[in-house]
């Protein structure tokens, strides 16, 4: 049986590489245009846990907005996190600055062309540095994705459940690595995994690799990877409490830098935790009335939010909050699970001003995080 070879793959890379807007594609790699590093850094740290399709309006909106990494750099940090709002995982986006200033600061404004080099900024781990070097430096580095270990898994027929298998995938990447194009082999794994060789149904009759594929040959592909029980995701509880001004304006506050959603804003409310919410965490004293729930997934845990609403006099805010004017709301860095709680209270959308430059006065914010 013939080993999976870096030839076909790229073979089949050439005619269906997906276009897209951080990407140099292989006809003009094959003239020597590598694509800008700051372009593939960017796109990267975009893509952990994201899909392609949530991040491209993101991602040109970021380049409109801010071509050059120095541009980056030198931007106000709300604005940024405020052009993040809705991407998730917000540790990314003060990441992202902190590591712009770190380049523009430490490197002349040029990225490090090396694994280690990179991995030594702000928010690169090993996934983003391999990916960044291998694309657009050419470093034959293996890039390993979500994508990535669902082909070599299969490929190999690997029966070791994940996360336990991931250094078998790695090293088994290492070795399909070839050192010409290892940029477009890299792209060309992720496109595969993509696009051929998906989690359910994958098109293995237009597989580059049917051939070599042992999980084809066995028919038993959509069973793997294998993956260990996932733990039960608890469920916490809290309540929200969305104050609007009779102008409009809405009471919020600043989340602590570290930690979940660190650094974005919040409208007051209680901490989540596993048992009853406390419901004494009101701002102020108010005609607070009950406006109804709110779920949302995060990572570890479901959340469910009691929503109450209050409409309100000229009043000063509390000590750790400040009034959003009501022309801001949209342009700020809500997250997703505020934006829910403040729909629910007001029962109108948020509509999400893309590109809208931050104009709310509130606590100045340290610039990295
Ligand atoms: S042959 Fe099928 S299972 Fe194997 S790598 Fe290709 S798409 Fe995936």
């Amino acid at each position: 049986m013939p080993a999976p070879s870096a030839t076909a793959l790229l073979d089949w890379y050439d005619v269906h590489a997906r276009r897209l807007p951080w990407r140099v594609p292989p006809e003009d790699r094959e003239l020597g245009i590598l694509p800008d590093p700051y372009r593939v850094w960017l796109s990267e740290v975009m893509l952990q846990q994201t899909t392609v399709a949530a991040v491209k309006s993101y991602f040109l909106n970021f380049m409109e907005r801010w071509p050059t990494l120095q541009a980056l750099a030198a931007a106000p940090r709300d604005d940024v996190m405020a052009a993040w709002a809705g991407l998730g995982y917000y540790s990314r986006a003060r990441n992202l600055k902190a590591c712009a200033e770190a380049v523009a600061r430490d490197h002349d404004g040029r990225f490090p062309d090396t694994v280690e080099g990179l991995a030594a900024l702000p928010g690169i781990g090993p996934y983003t540095a391999a990916a960044i070097a291998a694309i657009a430096f050419d470093v034959p580095a293996a890039v390993v994705d979500g994508n990535v270990e669902r082909v070599v898994a299969r490929l190999f027929e690997l029966e070791t459940p994940l996360p336990d298998v991931k250094p078998e995938i790695r090293r088994l990447t290492a070795t399909m690595t070839p050192d010409q194009r290892p940029g477009d082999f890299a792209q060309a794994m992720m496109d595969l995994g993509a696009t051929i060789c998906t989690p359910k149904r994958p098109a293995c009759a237009l597989c580059p690799w049917s051939e070599p594929c042992l999980a084809h040959r066995r028919g038993d592909a959509e069973t793997l990877p294998r993956r260990r029980a996932k733990a039960v995701r608890p469920t916490r509880y809290g309540m929200a409490f969305v104050a609007r001004r009779h102008d409009g304006a809405l009471l919020v506050r600043r989340r602590a830098d570290k930690g979940l959603l660190g650094g974005m804003l919040e409208v007051p409310g209680s901490e989540w935790r596993e048992g009853p919410a406390n419901e004494t965490a009101a701002p102020f004293q108010a005609g607070w009335r009950s406006a109804g729930k709110v779920e949302h997934t995060f990572t570890h845990f479901h959340l469910v939010l009691s929503v109450m609403a209050a409409e309100v006099g000229d009043r000063p805010p509390p000590a750790d909050c400040f009034w959003l004017d009501a022309a801001a709301v949209a342009g700020e860095a809500l997250p997703t699970v505020m934006r829910k709680v403040v729909e629910v209270a007001t029962g109108a959308p948020i509509r999400r001003a893309a590109g809208r430059p931050s104009t709310a006065a509130r606590p100045k914010s340290s610039s990295t995080g």
